[in-house]
C-alpha cells in the first residue's frame, strides 16, 4: 500500500467498487479497502435487481444471473394472489460473483484493491478528512488521501467519525432475516411478495427463485416493531407457512436503511455513498442499483474535484445535487409511498387485493394497485404514477 492516494474508497460492496472504478477511469489514483478477506462475502442480500437499472450501469454478464425473472405476484394477508401485469424483466443474481466482478472491473480501471484492510479511523487535518488509519494483514498504518469515499455499508462509521449525522431511526431501519432453500417448487421465473402487518410489520416477505429449486426466502420488518418478535421469529413462522420441510442451506440476518438519503453526504475531504449514505430504495429495500447510481456520480465528482485541486464540501456539492435531481428525488417519492403502505391494516391489504382481482389481468399494474390503495391521498397517487409509469 502506498503512503498516499488521490482517493481512498472504504468498502468493497457494489457502491465502493463502482465509485472506485469511476474515479480511476477519470485519472485518479485510487485504493479500495475492504475489511473482509474476500470481496463479495458474506452475502447479506436477496439478490434481486431490475434489468433496466442494472443495464444502465454495467454490461450484464450471464454468470452473474442465477435466474431471469419475468413475473411478480403480490400476496395479501388473506392469501389472495395478484399477478402483476408488467413487461419488466429482473434478475436474481449470484451476488458473490457480481460483487467480485465489480471489484475486478475497478482493478482493471487501475484501482488498487486490498482485502483484509480494516479502516479503523480517519486522519483529520486543517482541510478536513486527510486519510484513513487501516489495519492491513495485521499491520496498522496511516494512509493519506486527497479524498475519502465512505462506502462502508449500513453499519457505516466513517461519516460519524467525520462529524456527520448518520443516524437512522428504528422506524426506518428495516431488520431482515433470510434463508436460502434448496427445495423450492414454485414458478422459478416469478418473484413473490407477501404483505401483512401481522406477519411482516412495517415491511414484507419475499421469495426470490434462484433456479434449480433454490430460492431466497426472507422478510424485512421495521426495526421499531422488532421488540416484540424479531425478524428471525417472523421468518420461522413464514417458512412454516410456505413449506413443510424447507431444506435450508444458509441463513443471513442484516438490515437496510429505508429512510430518505442522509441530509449531509459530503464534508471537507469525504463523501458517503450507497447504504452508508442511506441511498437504498425505502419502499423495497433494494440498494444495489440505487447505490451504484449514486456511487458512479460520487466517483466522477471525486476525480473532477481532485483535478480542480478543491475537495472542499462546497466543491463536492455537485454529488448530492446530481443525486437529488435524479435518483434521489425518486427515492423521496418512494419514501412517501412507504410511509403510507406500511401503515395499512391487513383488512385494507385484503380489500385492495380483492378490488384489483376484479380488474382484467392486463390492468393489474403497480399504478392501479397504488391508485386503489391511495384513493384518499391524491398527492401520493401522482408519486405512484410517476414512479411506476
Ligand atoms: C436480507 C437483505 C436482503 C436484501 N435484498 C436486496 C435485494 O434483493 N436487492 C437489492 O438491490 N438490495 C437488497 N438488499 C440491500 C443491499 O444488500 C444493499 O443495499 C447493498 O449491499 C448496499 O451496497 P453498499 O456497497 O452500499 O454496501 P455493502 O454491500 O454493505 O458493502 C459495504 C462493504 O464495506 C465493508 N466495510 C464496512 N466497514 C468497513 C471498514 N471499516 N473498513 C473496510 N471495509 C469496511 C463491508 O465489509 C462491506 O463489504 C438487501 C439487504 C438485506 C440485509
Amino acid at each position: 500500500m502506498k503512503a498516499h492516494y488521490d482517493v481512498i474508497v472504504v468498502g468493497g460492496g457494489p457502491a465502493g467498487s463502482t465509485a472506485a472504478r469511476f474515479a480511476a477511469s477519470r485519472g485518479a489514483a485510487v485504493a479500495l479497502l475492504e475489511k473482509d478477506r474476500e470481496i463479495g462475502i458474506p452475502v447479506r442480500c436477496a439478490e434481486g435487481v431490475g434489468e433496466h437499472g442494472l443495464a444502465s450501469l454495467v454490461e450484464i454478464q450471464p454468470h452473474w444471473i442465477a435466474r431471469r425473472i419475468t413475473g411478480a405476484v403480490l400476496i395479501a394477508p388473506s392469501g389472495a394472489e395478484v399477478g402483476l401485469s408488467s413487461n419488466q424483466v429482473g434478475y436474481v443474481l449470484h451476488r458473490k460473483q457480481f460483487d467480485y466482478d465489480l471489484a475486478r472491473m475497478a482493478a482493471r480501471a487501475g484501482v488498487e484493491v486490498y482485502t483484509k484492510a480494516y479502516v479503523q479511523g480517519l486522519l483529520m487535518g486543517k482541510t478536513g478528512v486527510t486519510g484513513v488509519v487501516v489495519e492491513h494483514l495485521g499491520t496498522r498504518q496511516a494512509i493519506s488521501a486527497t479524498l475519502v469515499i465512505a462506502a462502508d455499508g449500513v453499519e457505516s462509521r466513517l461519516g460519524r467519525w467525520a462529524g456527520l449525522d448518520t443516524r437512522c431511526t428504528l422506524q426506518d431501519l428495516e431488520s431482515c432475516a433470510q434463508v436460502t432453500i434448496a427445495n423450492y417448487d414454485g414458478d422459478p421465473a416469478v418473484c413473490r411478495f407477501y404483505f401483512s402487518n401481522e406477519s411482516f410489520p412495517g415491511g414484507y416477505g419475499w421469495i426470490f427463485p434462484k433456479g434449480d429449486g433454490m430460492a431466497n426466502v426472507g422478510l424485512g420488518i421495521a426495526g421499531v416493531k422488532a421488540d416484540k418478535r424479531c425478524a428471525h421469529d417472523h421468518l420461522e413462522a413464514f417458512l412454516a407457512r410456505i413449506s413443510d420441510k424447507p431444506a435450508i442451506l444458509s441463513r443471513v440476518y442484516g438490515s437496510v436503511p429505508c429512510s430518505v438519503t442522509l441530509k449531509t453526504i459530503v464534508t471537507d475531504g469525504l463523501m458517503l455513498t450507497g447504504d452508508a449514505a442511506h441511498q437504498a430504495n425505502p419502499l423495497t429495500g433494494g440498494g444495489i442499483v440505487s447505490g451504484m447510481i449514486a456511487a458512479r456520480t460520487a466517483g466522477q465528482v471525486a476525480a473532477d474535484a481532485i483535478a480542480d485541486n478543491d475537495t472542499s464540501a462546497q466543491r463536492l456539492q455537485e454529488y448530492p445535487k446530481t443525486w437529488a435531481a435524479g435518483e434521489g428525488g425518486r427515492m423521496n417519492q418512494f419514501y412517501r409511498l412507504k410511509k403510507f403502505v406500511f401503515t395499512l391494516s391487513d383488512d385494507a391489504f385484503n380489500k385492495i387485493a380483492k378490488g384489483i382481482l376484479e380488474l382484467s389481468p392486463e390492468k393489474r399494474t403497480m399504478t392501479n394497485i397504488f391508485k386503489a390503495a391511495l384513493i384518499n391521498k391524491p398527492s401520493l397517487i401522482l408519486d405512484a404514477i410517476k414512479l411506476f409509469k
